[in-house]
């Protein structure tokens, strides 16, 4: 084992703070990174404060960060995809079974034996359980580790290892493409990703914000339209228009005010996870024959899928670099919708901790 750097909560109120933590030595198939960019999902923060405590009770102290870019520094004998010097990239999951059906099916994300990249008992043993990207280093199978294409920049693609997947993958199983109305309700990480990824496909894309400073910025992104959201008149011009909604809000909110814009047969998708569940009205659903459903990260050959699709198409998050000290001003900002549109945290600044 040996020692690293790491940006900890001690508890739901502590905010976060140095500590240091141990990592296994590289096994056979282990890959050892050094982190150079981390971005922070909101799911990082409903973590440190146990907000899913009724699903994923949160075990302290807690390393969050599942949106890794870094330098490979050292493998194990066995692994044979990556070498010293390369540059990697790790998101949710560290691990899974690797045999069951959705193994199989290259949908971990759906193992019941999962290791989620922090808060999951530890099967190594290192630590009660995983700790995540906070930190100057991670040893990772190499089965969970993934290439970014050499066209990108790291601070930008760190957020794709979340953000980007759990946007792209709805998206595709839904057939986003050209001639589809497509809206994204909530302008933050998830949500510039998934105007990005809409306009990459050659949707008609429309942004609903409750923030309308964000209104020019969503055009930019490649939005084609954007509602402000608490304007009920602008709302209604949309009713029954929409393919497909991906709602990316982490809080509560009236899922009927969006289900009432889909079309016949149209999809909404839920990716956000507010802590308290939504309350659906049956004729927002049997008006239409719509479907509601949910959709959770991606599986790893999906993520691959996607870093390549976001090289080829020169595709980044917009990202705000900060040093690992600002993480809990970062986390009060994103408390209040004022992230444009990940924050990255630059992992040198560990160095002087
Ligand atoms: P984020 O950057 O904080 O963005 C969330 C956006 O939602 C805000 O910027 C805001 O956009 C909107 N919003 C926030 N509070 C709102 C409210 N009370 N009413 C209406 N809109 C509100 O968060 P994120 O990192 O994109 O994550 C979003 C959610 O997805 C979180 O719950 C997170 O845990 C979840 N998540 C799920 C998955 C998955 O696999 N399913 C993966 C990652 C994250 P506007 O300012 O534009 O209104
Ligand atoms: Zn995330």
């Amino acid at each position: 084992m040996f020692n690293a750097k790491a940006y900890a909560a001690a508890s739901a109120t502590s905010g976060l703070a140095h500590v240091q933590i141990k990592r296994r030595d590289p096994t056979p198939h282990d890959v050892q990174i050094e982190i150079l960019f981390c971005g922070i999902c909101h799911s990082d923060l409903h973590m440190v404060h146990n907000e899913w405590s009724s699903v994923m009770p949160t075990v302290y102290p807690i390393v969050p960060g599942h949106e890794i870019v870094g330098r490979v520094t050292k493998i194990g004998p066995a692994v044979t995809k990556y070498k010293p010097g390369d540059i990697a990239a790790v998101g949710c999951l560290v691990d899974s079974d690797g045999s069951c059906p959705q193994c199989k099916a290259d949908l971990e994300q759906f193992c019941p034996n999962l290791t989620l990249t922090f808060g999951s008992p530890d099967k190594h043993g290192t630590a009660p359980v995983t700790y995540g990207g906070y930190s100057d280093s991670i040893v990772v199978d190499e089965r969970f580790v993934l290439r970014i294409p050499s066209n990108l920049n790291l601070a930008g693609a760190a957020p794709l290892l979340c953000a980007g997947i759990t946007t792209y993958s709805p998206m595709c199983r839904w057939g986003v493409t050209k001639g589809k109305k497509v809206g994204v309700v909530g302008l933050g990480g998830l949500g510039h990703m998934g105007v990005k990824f809409a306009r990459a496909f050659g949707a008609h894309v429309v942004v609903f914000t409750t923030s309308p400073n964000k209104k020019q910025d969503a055009l930019r992104l490649g939005a084609d339209e954007v509602v402000v959201s608490r304007n009920a008149d602008e709302m209604k011009k949309h009713a029954f228009s929409f393919d497909f909604i991906l709602d990316t809000i982490s809080a509560e909110h009236d899922i009927n005010a969006y289900l009432n814009l889909l079309g016949r047969d149209g999809n909404l998708t839920l990716v956000g996870a507010p802590t308290k569940p939504l309350a659906v009205a049956a004729f927002a659903l049997i008006m239409g024959r719509r479907s509601f459903s949910g959709s959770n990260i991606g599986g790893i050959a999906e993520t691959q899928e996607m870093l390549d699709f976001c090289g080829k198409h020169n595709i980044t998050a917009d990202v705000e670099v900060i040093p690992i000290q600002k993480v809990n001003e970062a986390y009060e900002r994103l408390v209040k919708s004022d992230v444009k549109y990940r924050f990255s945290i630059d992992m040198a600044s560990l160095k002087s901790e």
